[in-house]
């Protein structure tokens, strides 16, 4: 006997990164059944980064032995402002995409439904689904990596504001004339605690004559710099790499005592390719400054984790999605 249709139903989860595209297959109780990973170059164009969504989003099939008919829908995670109604990516400054219409595009190329939200709503949404088992009503998830993301749900709905694109976390001005941040704005805190913002401040701490140990093993440009080299550093005593990651942290604390201040959530959850290598020397700065600057009334009982998903809590948010507007 054939199992119930709702038993069998898969569904493809995308996270589109600006270095990398992650795809992923799901069953219905969102088992990972099938992944596959190909670069974003996004140097070449959104025609031909959608492609490549494509091609991902086939070869993480192909992985599970499956065909494109047995996939329900696919929900796709981007890295900027997106329009989920239409499925368009309104923009994204690290893709350097201005009105992208993903969705149409994406189902034409896949012959499938496609459902558009931003990365870090979407991987709010997976962290939420699969790894908070008291399911709070309300939850802030905060993504550290090349830029910086959010999510906002609020009792048990992601929050996505009048025009769709709340949730711009790592575009707070948490410095007044502060350093100059990708979306065009001074003062973000993405300008200071992305990867991005980390590794540019080390170069200029290196062209300004500060010593560590990383310039030894990558050369003066720090080609090919990894978090987890920064891990690695921070653990041999480098105290540059030491002091910028605690700078990082703190901002990070203070993003989140303005969001709790806020919000009054349940959860606060940190990820990203940042909190994923470095999440042991940062949590204890972040949870101390959340805690100094936040109201006490609003911090008290609220948890402050880092997620255990690592990379995966995008494309099983993105899974989420397509679940949950494909009923
Ligand atoms: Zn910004």
């Amino acid at each position: 006997m054939s199992e119930p249709a709702s038993k069998t139903e898969l569904f493809a989860g995308v996270d589109l990164g600006g270095t990398k595209i992650l795809a992923g297959v799901f069953d219905a109780d969102l088992n990972c059944v099938g992944r596959a990973k190909v670069s974003t170059k996004s140097d070449r164009g959104p025609e031909e980064v959608i492609e490549r969504i494509a091609r991902c989003v086939r070869d993480a099939v192909d992985e599970c032995d499956r065909d494109l008919k047995h996939i329900k829908a696919v929900g796709i995670g981007a890295p900027g402002t997106v329009d989920a109604a239409t499925g368009k990516v309104i923009f994204a400054p690290n893709l350097q995409w201005e009105d992208v219409a993903l969705k149409k595009n994406l189902e034409k190329e896949l012959d499938l439904p496609v459902f558009v939200e931003n990365d870090a709503n979407a991987a709010v949404l997976g962290v939420y689904e699969v790894e908070l088992a008291s399911k709070p009503r309300h939850v802030i998830g905060i993504f550290l990596g090349t830029g910086i993301g959010g999510g906002i749900i609020l009792d048990g709905k992601l929050y996505s504001g009048f025009s769709g694109t709340a949730g711009e976390i790592g575009h707070m001005v948490i410095e007044v004339g502060g350093r100059k941040c990708n979306c065009g704005n001074q003062g973000c805190f993405e300008a200071y605690a992305s990867r991005t913002a980390i590794f540019r401040k080390l170069s200029e701490a290196i062209a300004a004559g500060k010593k560590t140990l990383l310039t030894e093993s990558l050369g003066p440009d720090l080609k090919d710099l990894r978090s987890g080299d920064l891990r690695k550093a921070i653990r041999k005593d480098d105290k540059l790499v030491e002091t910028i990651i605690e700078e990082a942290a703190e901002y990070t604390g203070i993003a989140v005592a303005n969001l709790v201040n806020l919000f009054n959530p349940q959860v606060v959850v940190l990820g990203g390719g940042v909190i994923d290598a470095l999440g042991d020397e940062m949590m204890a700065v972040i949870l101390e400054t959340a805690r100094d600057y936040g109201m006490s009334g609003a911090m008290k009982g609220v948890d402050i984790v880092a997620t255990k998903k690592g990379d995966d809590a995008g494309i099983v948010g993105a899974a989420v999605l397509a679940r949950r507007q494909s009923k």
